[in-house]
């Protein structure tokens, strides 16, 4: 068997052989006619079909695989100058294939280049968030299964360690800036000389403010030469976006620019003007009215989502809700952004973070119930719908304030859009139930007061303030509207950059934490009396911040041009409520009911009345206000005399008479005694010669004691000058004995060059003078306390300085 065997296996080898090598050569025949074909590619020709293009036997079983046939206008008038490797910035409508107009470029340009496992980093694809990044690195691996490139994605929110073991060996890359640069800066093994191809999807929002640093680090870690592709349905063609990317002579392909509106065809884009205090009845409604529907609906920030997303859940409108915001977890996003594709009837709140380049299939409305920031950010939004040839509808909510100038912006960036109105019939309002959940749920009603503050702060930062004016709002009855018992009250960090402002989120806003618990259901009041109150130093410290007359001027709103925002009379009550925490207000009502001087029992258990707390006495002090003992700081005060002299007020002078009787400086005498001793105009002209004549003499008094003082230290003087004219006499008699050494060396110091020798007696007399005259004349050169350890130096250290 094995030597029948022999002969036919060597023939079978060497037919293997030959159909192998005559493989070989006919694909490599096949790659020459591909870059051929390339070469010769007419760029004008418009090309219906994937097959008519010059493309790669893997790419196009991989895009017939996935039922792409016919290209559409964007990867028609793209994929051409792609493939032929030139720069392009391309322009094309929502939903109208962009993403395919720069994948088969990268797999085609690469596959001709025969790029393997060993060239490294071939092609990166920037994209503005994990969730567009993840669609696209989707659409990446079906029409690029048939390839043998790797590609990566790389978006954050997985261990940094495990993707930098995987990242060198990368081909393709797919991947938001952040992260990106964070692998350029810290991953060794990570090299892009080599790259060929970069893109920018959703271009105009990678080269905008937010990501401005990080864009323009990555680009400086790439080659210079290499292929640069930009797509956008609202396209950058700023000189400066280009100039940082180095686009070399780009392809401007804007299919869609003689297009009569920016937005699809197949999209009815509606607004309705509604206050911004119905916004959330009217949105209800909505859902209520279409639950056989699958709607995205935008607001401005995740804490608005969250409120919304929660409040409405507890309502069960009966169609199932999602949310999606940034501050989401990643694995919790991805899911939700799944779930929802799959969904054939649900409603998503999210915010902008889904407004982008977002694929998710057959999605009916798009709801703006916050007015975007710009009309591009409008015309991604209502792009969730009505991509690729399906329908779709858009409803913008538009305040009063907001209408005219947005319709404005919105017809010069050609977005047709009609005004509706909403059914009155069809209407509900929320606004009651609302309130009894942030009632019964103080979670809920945090997230709302939080919902509140990050919508207000998200119109005050807005850079278009003809259509954001934050005065023309009325935020009271929003506030109400979202079930929160009062405005809770903002202060703004004044500034001029409005994105810095945009993003110093937790900086910016500063709630009062005791926002009007004073609201006719008295809520919160009600749910404070049957906890009982653990008081901390904490709450203390609070309080006493809260006492400080600034602290209601800093806790109002303020607006960009610094004034105050009128609220309604409403508020200012509730703002005065908010003050109730001040003490003495606090038991304003109730001063006769509490105990004056009482006992600090503090174990009393009775029901007490409303104003009277536990723990909490007054304590009279000589007739005036009652001290308030609400804290150990203040019980420890009972026990100084000295400290409570503060609260007792500064005493009166008395007289005492002959039988030791304590009486007034000036006593207030009986009507009738005065009147006896005559005439008021006398009497006071008699007590003022009195009273002249008495100060007189103590004046004469005064003066005279002066003189004896100054008597007394003149005879002091001349007593020690005296002495010491006696002590100079005795040393002169001295000198007259023959010179010692001593002496010599004395007329050669140094002092005596300096300054004429004076006569002891003289420098006798300049001391006296010094010490007796000079002194009340001329404050003294004062010298500190060389230590202080006692309360003496420092008082002594207090008067030097102060002179
Ligand atoms: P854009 O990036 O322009 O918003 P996408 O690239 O996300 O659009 O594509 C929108 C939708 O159109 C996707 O669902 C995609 O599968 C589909 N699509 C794109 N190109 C084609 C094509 N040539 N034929 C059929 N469907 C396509
Ligand atoms: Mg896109």
């Amino acid at each position: 068997m094995a030597q029948s065997n022999g002969p036919r296996n060597g023939k079978h080898a060497k037919s293997t052989q030959r159909t192998n090598s005559l493989k070989r050569k006919r694909v490599q025949e096949d790659f020459s006619s591909l870059i051929q074909r390339v070469e010769n590619l007419d760029l004008k020709e418009p090309y219906k079909a994937f097959t008519d293009l010059p493309l790669s036997e893997p790419t196009l079983s991989g895009l017939t695989s996935s039922h792409y046939k016919h290209l559409t206008d964007i990867q028609s008038r793209a994929i051409s100058h792609g493939l032929k490797g030139r720069d392009i910035l391309g322009a094309a409508k929502t939903g109208s294939g962009k993403t395919l107009a720069f994948l088969i470029p990268i797999l085609e340009n690469l596959y001709r280049r025969q790029w393997a496992e060993h060239d490294g980093l071939g092609a990166m694809v920037l994209s503005p968030t994990r969730e567009l990044a993840i669609q696209i690195f989707e659409v990446l691996r079906k029409i690029g299964r048939y390839h043998h490139f790797s590609a990566g994605l790389v978006i954050g929110g997985k261990s940094l360690r495990e993707e930098q073991e995987r990242l060198g060996r990368m081909n393709i890359l797919v991947c938001t800036p952040g992260r990106m640069l964070q692998h350029l800066d810290q991953t060794a093994m990570f090299e892009t000389y080599n790259l060929q191809m970069l893109v920018l999807d959703e271009a105009d929002r990678i080269m905008d403010m937010g990501f401005q640093k990080t864009v323009d680090a990555i680009v400086g870690h790439l080659p210079k030469q290499r292929q640069t592709m930009l797509f956008s349905a609202t396209q950058t063609n700023k000189v400066s976006d280009l100039a940082r990317l180095s686009l070399q002579d780009p392809e401007y392909v804007a299919v869609h620019e003689t297009a009569s509106s920016a937005t699809p065809s197949k999209l009815q884009q509606h607004y309705v003007v509604t206050s911004l205090p119905r916004k959330l009845d009217v949105l209800w409604s909505f859902i209520r009215s279409n639950l056989k529907s699958k709607t995205i609906v935008f607001m401005s920030s995740g804490k608005q989502v969250r409120f919304v997303y929660e409040a409405f859940r507890h309502l069960q409108p009966g169609i199932p809700l999602m949310h999606l915001h940034g501050r989401q977890k990643q694995g919790g996003r991805l899911d939700i952004t799944t779930k929802f594709s799959q969904a054939k009837h649900a409603v998503l709140f999210s915010t902008d973070v889904a407004a982008r380049g977002l694929d998710f299939p057959a999605v009916d409305w798009v709801i703006q119930l916050d007015c975007p920031e710009d009309a591009d950010t409008y015309i991604h939004r209502v792009g969730r719908t009505a991509r690729y040839e399906r329908e779709g509808r858009a409803v913008l909510f538009l305040d009063p304030s907001e209408e005219p100038v947005m319709l404005k912006r919105l017809e010069h960036k050609k977005v047709p859009i009609e005004r509706i109105n909403v059914k009155a019939n069809k209407q509900q309002s929320i606004k009651n139930q609302l309130q009894n959940m942030c009632f019964k749920d103080p979670e809920l009603k945090y997230v709302g007061q939080k919902a509140f503050i990050s919508y207000v702060k998200s119109v005050y930062v807005q850079k278009d303030k003809e259509i954001f004016k934050i005065k023309d709002l009325n935020l009271e009855e929003f506030a109400g509207s979202l079930g929160l018992p009062g405005a809770p009250r903002i202060k703004f960090i004044k500034g001029d950059d409005t994105k810095e402002r945009k993003n110093a989120s937790r900086a910016v806003a500063y709630m009062s934490s005791g926002d009007n618990d004073s609201d006719a259901e008295g809520g919160e009041k009600k749910a404070k009396k049957e906890t009982p109150q653990v008081r901390t130093k904490y709450d203390r410290m609070f309080e006493r911040r809260n006492q400080d007359v600034l602290a209601g001027h800093y806790s109002k709103l303020i607006n960009d041009d610094g004034t105050l925002v009128e609220t309604t009379k409403a508020t200012d009550e509730a703002d005065e409520d908010d003050d109730f925490l001040s003490v003495k207000r606090r038991f304003d009502a109730g001063d006769k009911e509490l105990e004056v001087g009482g006992s600090s029992d503090e174990s009393d258990s009775e029901p007490e009345p409303e104003p009277k707390k536990k723990g909490v006495k007054l304590v009279s002090l000589d007739g005036k206000d009652p001290l308030v003992i609400d804290s150990k700081r203040r019980e420890k005060l009972l026990k100084s005399k000295k400290k409570l002299l503060k609260f007792k007020g500064k005493g009166t002078k008395l007289v005492y008479d002959d039988d030791g009787n304590a009486h007034e400086l000036y006593e207030m005498e009986d009507e009738d005694d005065f009147k006896a001793k005559g005439d008021a105009k006398e009497q006071r002209a008699r007590f003022l010669a009195e009273e002249t004549e008495r100060t007189r003499v103590a004046d004469l008094e005064d003066k005279e004691v002066v003189k004896q003082k100054r008597r007394e230290k003149k005879e002091k003087r001349k007593a020690r000058e005296r002495e010491l004219l006696e002590e100079e006499e005795n040393e002169e008699r001295l000198a007259q004995l023959p010179p010692t050494e001593d002496n010599d060396r004395d007329q050669f110091s140094p002092s005596e060059d300096e300054a004429p020798r004076r006569s002891k007696k003289q420098r006798v007399r300049e001391e006296s003078e010094s010490e007796e005259e000079r002194r009340p004349k001329k404050p003294t050169k004062w010298t500190a306390p060389k230590e202080i350890q006692t309360l003496e130096d420092l008082e002594s250290l207090a008067t030097g300085l102060l002179g």
